[in-house]
């Protein structure tokens, strides 16, 4: 959403187009900038077009019931900062990495003009042979299918150094709290658009059906993240048994050997089932967050391009095109004489 349709929405743009005040002007244009910062960080900008196109009563439809469910994450983590500020457990040195990569996500994001998912609709969506329609049966099919999606892109992640590369700035955190939901290099999103979208396509899921589940899922996503000193036990009563909670994502984020590389799903742990990748919390066993190499997590640079570093020293130094062109498509820690 630009400043002009921001200004639009809040009727400002005339006052500050007629103003004559230069320092009038430069403060509503401040405060319009932040305005807008703050409405897309809260994705609400959706929800003010909406009102203002259809007034209360497009709220209250479906379509306008889900706008309200993209703004719970950035809500969260607001009321998580307040009540560890007022319980005198906030440690901003906590937060300082994951918000800079947000920040440099979103500045970044503003210049790129790839759209995966587009792509991946004019490519694929011919391929498909059925499409679902809005009812509760193919929700539930719609919901499996994204979910064995989302474990292919996840599992591929963390076994496709490449891939490693991108996701790794989301793991190097030794603390877990709401703004690791936001931390991945830029690419990823992309990446995870593409192969999501891509397998969710071909399977026949149509696209309303696929944009309500990745609302609801990237919402469940962010709410995985919530720390531990706002919800402790994270294991959500007998729910544990059917999805997956925030205790299963603080294991995903362990490095403990009988952690690494367990939990890739988001929602329903069936796949985790199906893949033998599941696994419960081990009473024994307190997760120790981050990755398995030793880095300083509070290092934006190292968290952020340590990996991709790491891959150019091994394909560098490694002999021969085969193993230097083997190396980005190898898992972490493979190397040519395991082969
Ligand atoms: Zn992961
Ligand atoms: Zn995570």
């Amino acid at each position: 959403m630009s400043v002009i349709e921001i200004g639009q929405a809040f009727g400002f743009v005339s006052s500050f187009t007629n103003s004559a005040a230069t320092i009038h002007t430069v403060s509503i244009i401040t405060t319009m900038l932040l305005l807008t910062e703050l409405i897309n960080f809260f994705n609400i900008s959706q929800l003010l077009a909406s009102y203002k196109m259809g007034g209360i009563a497009s709220l209250l439809t479906p379509e306008g019931m889900l706008l309200f469910v993209a703004p719970i994450v950035p809500v969260l983590l607001c009321l998580e900062v307040l009540a560890l500020g007022l319980m005198r457990k906030l440690r901003l040195h906590q937060y300082k990495t994951t918000v800079l990569t947000h920040v440099l996500n979103v500045i970044i994001g503003k210049f790129l003009v790839i759209d995966a998912l587009a792509f991946v609709l004019k490519h694929l969506d011919h391929v498909s042979p059925f499409k679902t329609s809005m009812t509760c049966y193919w929700f539930i099919y719609s919901y499996v299918v994204w979910e064995f999606s989302q474990f292919v892109f996840h599992y591929s992640s963390h076994k496709i150094r490449l891939l490693w590369c991108t996701h790794a700035p989301h793991h190097t955190p030794e603390h877990i709290n709401l703004t690791v939901a936001y931390s991945g290099f830029f690419l990823q999103a992309i990446v995870a658009y593409a192969i999501r979208c891509g397998i969710c396509i071909v399977l026949g899921v149509s696209f309303q059906m696929l944009m309500l589940i990745i609302l609801l899922d990237g919402a469940w996503g962010g709410l995985l993240h919530v720390s531990e000193e706002i919800l402790p036990d994270g294991r959500l009563g007998f729910l544990k048994k059917w999805i997956m909670t925030p205790q299963h994502h603080r294991i995903h984020h362990s490095r403990n050997p009988e952690y690494i590389d367990k939990n890739f799903c988001n929602f329903l742990s069936i796949w985790d089932h199906v893949f033998r990748t599941y696994q419960k919390p081990l009473p024994e066993v307190a997760p120790d967050y981050g990755i398995a190499r030793k880095i300083n997590a509070n290092s934006f640079i190292q968290m952020y391009f340590s990996e991709f570093y790491y891959l150019f020293l091994d394909i560098k130094n490694t002999k021969g095109l085969k193993n230097k062109l083997l190396y980005p498509f190898m898992p972490p820690g493979w190397h040519p004489q395991l082969t």
